[in-house]
């Protein structure tokens, strides 16, 4: 039976690129008859505000998207994320790593990657193990990886190429993204990962964490973005395009569904509806891969 989630950052509130995440999310879990899970990725405890977190519930309730189970908050999950860190290091997955974001500045040998960032030339990779009180990175197997994408099709990475050997726990005591995720939707039992097309680029480097952790491989689909009128991308940011500022132009939780069900090929047209309505038509042969773009007139 599938096990969808949505996992969003409460980082700001939900756009219309985040709701459609979650409606397609919601309607594969649905029709294939199984259940939906949200789960509230708070470990940055910097970035996050739990109001942020509520916020976002409550726009997603208003679509009718409720987690079958209680949500999950990963800022209250530290203990999992420790005795997942112990077990690596078990295996002799991790190691301590003791650069400085300026050591890996000036490192002017690697080659840049799409995004100006570095992977990590594992200069630490053979220090010998301090404990947990310093910043510990996963050590990746060389070599390519392979998966298939619902959306994107036969995809072949090379997990360490945009990141090296990933930081898996910082510093400054906080978890890092990947292990979070991994180890969370290990524990919850997630068959389907449905995100945006921007996610797609760290895949490889979670699979091969599940691997390291001994944990199944859930089946993976990122979306077409969801762009401005302009082609821009969509922000969080306070009055950004998300319910509230589309009910300020009138525009109701049901047009919004509406508009977001025919993007995902579930409807003719936009048109007024309930995600449930959706569930029948929603497969994933019909949602486009593309970019969308939200109407000028919601803009
Ligand atoms: N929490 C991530 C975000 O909001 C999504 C993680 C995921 O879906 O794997 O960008």
């Amino acid at each position: 039976m599938t096990l969808g989630r949505f996992a969003p950052s409460p980082t700001g509130i939900l756009h219309l690129g985040n709701l459609r995440t979650a409606l397609a999310s919601w309607l594969s879990a649905r029709k294939g008859g199984g259940r939906w899970i949200l789960r509230m990725e708070d470990v940055d405890g910097l970035r996050c505000r739990r109001n942020l977190g509520e916020a976002q519930l409550r726009d997603l309730a208003a679509l009718g998207l409720e987690s079958d189970v209680p949500v999950v908050w990963q800022s209250e999950h530290s203990q999992t994320y420790r005795e997942a860190l112990a077990r690596l290091h078990g295996a002799h997955r991790i190691y301590p790593c003791i650069c400085t974001r300026k050591d890996l500045q000036a490192l002017a040998s690697a080659p840049h990657t799409e995004d100006g960032l570095r992977p990590y030339p594992g200069h630490c990779r053979d220090r010998v193990w301090e404990g947990f009180d310093r910043a510990l990175r996963l050590r990746l197997p060389e070599g390519p990886l392979t998966w298939e994408d619902r959306q994107l099709g036969s995809q072949v990475d090379d997990p360490g190429s945009l990141t090296g050997d990933p930081l898996l726990f910082r510093r400054d005591g906080c978890f890092a993204y990947h292990l979070a995720v991994v180890v969370d939707d290990g524990a919850q039992g997630v068959t389907e990962v449905v995100r945006g097309a921007d996610l797609r680029f760290v895949t490889a480097t979670q699979i091969r964490l599940q691997e390291a952790l001994g944990l199944p491989r859930p089946a993976y689909a990122h979306l077409g973005m969801v762009m401005a009128p302009d082609g821009s991308r969509l922000g969080k940011r306070a009055g950004a395009l998300g319910l509230e500022a589309l009910g300020a132009r009138r525009i109701t939780p049901e047009e919004c569904l509406g508009w977001l069900g025919w993007s995902l090929g579930c409807l003719e047209r936009p048109m007024p509806c309930a995600a449930a309505e959706l569930v029948e038509a929603f497969n994933w042969s019909r949602v486009p891969t593309g970019e969308v773009r939200v109407p000028e007139t919601w803009a």
